[in-house]
């Protein structure tokens, strides 16, 4: 399904996004990751490192050119479901890393578990770190003048490289085939407590070896009857020092190369030699990786006195995963609220996934100034979901055009409007800046005036049911009989009461006022009458009937799946409650995915699904409130 790896051409300029960068630079100072690197730099440690054609063989690591990258990350994802906020974190520190030191990531799909791969991953995968403002592109200047390469990998392409290195181990005495049981593998492995027991296959000849792994990859035995394992040493502390499984038989076909194999190999074995085989300098990966660290090592040791591989092997750096409380970050959760249909799919907005927080509103420079603000440490903990959250406001308080919307209408009816302006069906049109009050404050000197919003005001308008009472409780400075009010960006009006109750539930459905004359925002007369609030409104004459989604945290409980909890028990029924109501024209129009704030409400984004003004659809997903409403 893939194409050949490295592909190469001579143009195209892929630039990564950076934003926020005093404050990303502040992050990154205290970044061990850095100094790691930093101190490589210094040393030379990859300097002398060549490069070219694909990596798929292991042949270019013979002669080549000098490698121009001085820095290669990786982001090896399995494609096994939608990528999620800990995989942002990092996407961000991979590629942020190697853009930041001249280098560039790879983009690798860690396919060598042939059952649960999946291409609709694959693609969604890449979407997302394009999305986030990443590339695997590199840039560099050739000896015939500028070069892209684009780095995407997968690890399935290296199986041949994968089943000759296994051979190499066999030949060399590092790994025997082991025909015990599945049960009496793991009996013989002991615990912590306990040394592991040799199996008695372990003193096999490297002939004997030989054959019997070829007859394994020939199909001769019955998946679950061998695997072929590294001999290391059954006594050592490490349980994963102890022979670990480097190849298993499995009769399933594998999206990229169908049924060619019936003999996978393990992760664990898989991801060095990818890593090596790429030339990666620094293979980041999260702390339950550490244990396994021994092994990468004494795998690309024994690879490269094989002479299957150069030196020097790439190293393994571990860092802390992103737990953030009211979310869920295992693919195997996530996947369970989709298939339950506990949520609408991959993409709902209350989805921690990439396409989730996507479609919920958030930005990549979000996202990416919130990796770079919880930084990367070496010890587990809690990030607070309104941490994600207070990145999201910052970024696009100083972004979101304005608006007004009523998110659950009454109608208001301005019953002098005739006598006013001579005729019920006058209506007249009101403006108000489309940017925020901080972009406007501080336009450059000659900057054409920017655009306004124009919305209209006739005898009716939409305002919100709360903005009403009939008997207003103390200290309330909105609609009631008597009081004086703005209608934001219209005019003064006067309330008269009550115009209309429903008969069966005793609510409101009409609200009573008159307009006051020459006191509309912006001309003269705006100051002559004091009014006690402001309210927003919506006209009924160009107001556009909206769907409304009002999502909130999927989990009332902020560690829903620790300690043994079962996280469906934690599900917030509240999570989402839609409503209709009306919008101003300037947001009815929005493209899908253009982001607002309703004034007062917070942020929301036309729905990049639904959202569909040309056929009538109006529909915004609440992003988050002005403020956090989960505080303490
Ligand atoms: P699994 O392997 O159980 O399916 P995974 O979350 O590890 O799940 P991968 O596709 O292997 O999924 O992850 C790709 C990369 O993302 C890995 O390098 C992993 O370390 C990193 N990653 C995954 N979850 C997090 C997290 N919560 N925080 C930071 N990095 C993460
Ligand atoms: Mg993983």
């Amino acid at each position: 399904m893939n194409s050949p790896n490295a592909k190469k051409t001579t143009s195209g300029n892929a630039s990564p996004a950076g934003v926020h960068a005093a404050e990303a630079a502040d992050a990154k100072a205290s970044n061990f990751l850095r100094q790691i690197i930093e101190k490589d730099l210094a040393q030379g440690t990859y300097a002398t490192r060549k490069w070219g054609g694909s990596p798929g063989d292991g042949a270019h690591h013979e002669a080549g050119q000098p490698d121009p990258a001085k820095v290669r990350m990786r982001f090896p994802p399995e494609p096994n479901g939608y990528l999620h906020v800990g995989h942002a974190k990092s996407i961000c520190l991979n590629f942020g890393l190697a853009r930041d030191y001249g280098g560039v990531c790879h983009m690798r799909f860690d396919d060598t578990n042939p059952e649960k791969e999946e291409k609709e991953y694959v693609d969604s995968i890449l979407d997302s770190v394009k999305w986030l403002g990443f590339s695997w592109e590199s840039n560099f200047n050739g000896p015939n003048g500028p070069v892209t390469e684009e780095h995407l990998y997968y690890a399935s392409n290296y199986f041949d490289f994968m089943y000759r290195a296994a051979e190499a181990l066999i030949e060399h005495g590092h790994a025997y085939v082991d025909e015990q049981t599945a049960e009496e593998i793991r009996a013989n492995r002991g615990d912590f407590g306990k040394p592991g027991v040799d199996s008695p296959f372990r003193s096999r000849s490297p002939e004997e070896n030989l054959a019997r792994f070829r007859a394994m990859r020939a199909g001769e035995l019955a998946d679950g009857a061998a695997v072929l394992r590294a001999k290391i040493d059954m006594a050592s502390p490490n349980i994963n020092m102890r022979d670990p499984a480097i190849y298993r038989i499995r009769r399933a076909t594998h999206h990229n190369t169908g049924d060619a194999w019936c003999i996978y190999p393990m992760y664990t074995f898989a991801h060095p030699i990818e890593d090596a085989l790429e030339q990666i300098t620094h293979s980041i990966c999260t702390l339950e990786f550490e244990d396994q660290r021994p092994f990468y090592d004494w795998l690309m040791e024994r690879l490269i006195e094989a002479g299957l591989l150069k030196a020097p092997p790439p190293r393994q750096h571990e860092f802390a995963r992103l737990n953030l409380t009211y979310v869920i970050t295992s693919k195997r959760k996530l996947m369970q609220l989709v298939n339950e249909k506990r949520v609408s799919g991959w993409d709902d907005p209350r989805m921690p996934t990439i396409v989730g927080l996507r479609r919920r509103g958030y930005t990549p420079e979000a996202i990416q100034l919130f990796a770079d603000r919880i930084g990367v440490t070496k010890s587990d903990s809690w990030i607070d979901y309104s941490t994600l959250e207070g990145c999201l406001r910052e970024d696009l308080e100083n972004k979101a055009h304005r608006g007004m919307a009523v998110l659950d209408p009454v109608k208001l009816v301005l019953t002098n409007w005739g006598e006013v302006f001579g005729s019920d069906d006058y209506t007249e049109d009101c403006e108000a800046p489309a940017l925020p009050p901080a972009v406007l404050k501080n336009l450059p000197e000659g900057t054409p005036a920017p655009a306004k919003r124009v919305f209209k005001i006739g005898k009716e308008v939409w305002i919100e049911r709360e903005d009403f009472e009939e008997v207003p409780p103390k200290g309330y400075k909105r609609l009631f009989p008597g009081n004086v009010v703005r209608l934001k960006g219209g005019y003064v009006i006067e309330c008269t009461g009550v115009g209309a109750k429903d008969a069966a539930t005793g609510k409101v459905t009409e609200v009573h006022a008159k307009v006051i004359p020459d006191t509309k925002s912006g001309t003269p007369g705006a100051d002559s009458v004091k009014a006690k609030a402001a309210i927003t409104w919506v006209g009924a004459a160009d107001g556009v009937p909206a769907e409304i989604r009002l999502y909130d945290r999927l989990f009332a409980d902020p560690q829903p799946d620790a300690g043994g909890k079962n996280f469906l028990e934690a599900l917030n029924a509240d999570s989402l409650q839609v409503v209709q109501g009306f919008v101003e024209p300037s947001l009815a129009n929005a493209q899908p995915d253009d982001r607002f704030q309703f004034e007062r409400f917070g942020y929301f984004v036309a729905d990049r699904v639904d959202h569909d003004p040309e056929k009538g659809k109006v529909v915004f997903n609440r992003v988050t409130g002005l403020k956090d409403s989960w505080g303490k």
